[in-house]
């Protein structure tokens, strides 16, 4: 069952690697702009049920629906076309291209659904003033430091209007102070274009950014009551 209004659903995941059960019986569901923290220890699932959820893996048993289509009986064609369109991306080392400069990879996932690149750049600098890397717009990554190059991969990920932002430990390699900013300006570009954003992370610090709190134990989820 679909809870109401909810964007991604999944239910009863199960994942093995082998006798390791990464998954074993997890359930999440996200809300059109909510932003949602997976937490628990290492090795507990977390980045398995991210893989999930994002279309990257595919679960043994169990149902991902997102906006009413079932994930995990597409192809992998299709799975791709949704990745591309509806969902961004971002990870613990901006995995920027180091060749292009900054700009260009904002404009990247734009340029790869065959927008012109002036139109493509444009709206990348519109994302870039609002994670407040603008100024880096000529500069390859090589020469910005790890949360200006992690703000970059932010406006990247938000270039195309997605409805979901998956962050796996965003935050990991940076500073506190670097963190606190990354985190700050994605949720808050998030929330204004109304995407929802499933981050992934350890930090109790971090996590506070969200909603709402999931913990993955053993590969079982279940919603936290937040204690403020
Ligand atoms: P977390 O993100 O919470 O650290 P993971 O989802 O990465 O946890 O891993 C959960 C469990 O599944 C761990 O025991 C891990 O070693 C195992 N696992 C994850 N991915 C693979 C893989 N590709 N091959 C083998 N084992 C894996």
């Amino acid at each position: 069952m679909t809870p109401a209004g909810s964007l991604l659903t999944a239910t009863a995941l199960r994942k093995s690697y082998g006798p390791t059960h990464a998954l074993d019986g997890a359930e999440f569901s996200i809300h059109p702009g909510e932003v949602v923290a997976i937490m628990g220890p290492s090795g507990s699932g977390k980045s398995t049920l991210l893989h999930c959820l994002a279309g990257i893996v595919t679960p043994d048993s169990g149902s991902i629906a997102y906006a009413g289509r079932e994930l995990t009986s597409m192809n992998d064609a299709e799975r791709s076309a949704l990745r591309r369109t509806e969902f961004g991306f971002v990870f613990q080392f901006g995995q920027l291209v180091p060749e292009l400069t900054c700009v260009e990879n904002v404009a990247l996932p734009l340029r790869l659904t065959g927008v012109k690149r002036k139109q493509a750049e444009s709206t990348a600098r519109q994302w870039m003033e609002r994670l407040q890397v603008d100024e880096l717009a000529g500069k390859r990554p090589g020469e910005v430091s790890g949360g200006q190059g992690q703000r970059v991969a932010v406006a990247r990920a938000l270039v195309t209007g997605p409805r979901v932002i998956f962050a796996d430990e965003p935050t990991g390699a940076l500073d506190s102070l670097n963190g606190e900013l990354v985190m700050q300006l994605l949720t808050e570009a998030a929330r204004s274009a109304n995407t929802a954003v499933v981050l992934v992370t350890h930090e109790t610090r971090v996590a506070a950014y969200s909603d709402r709190e999931i913990v993955v134990r053993d590969g079982k989820s279940r919603d936290m009551e937040r204690v403020v």
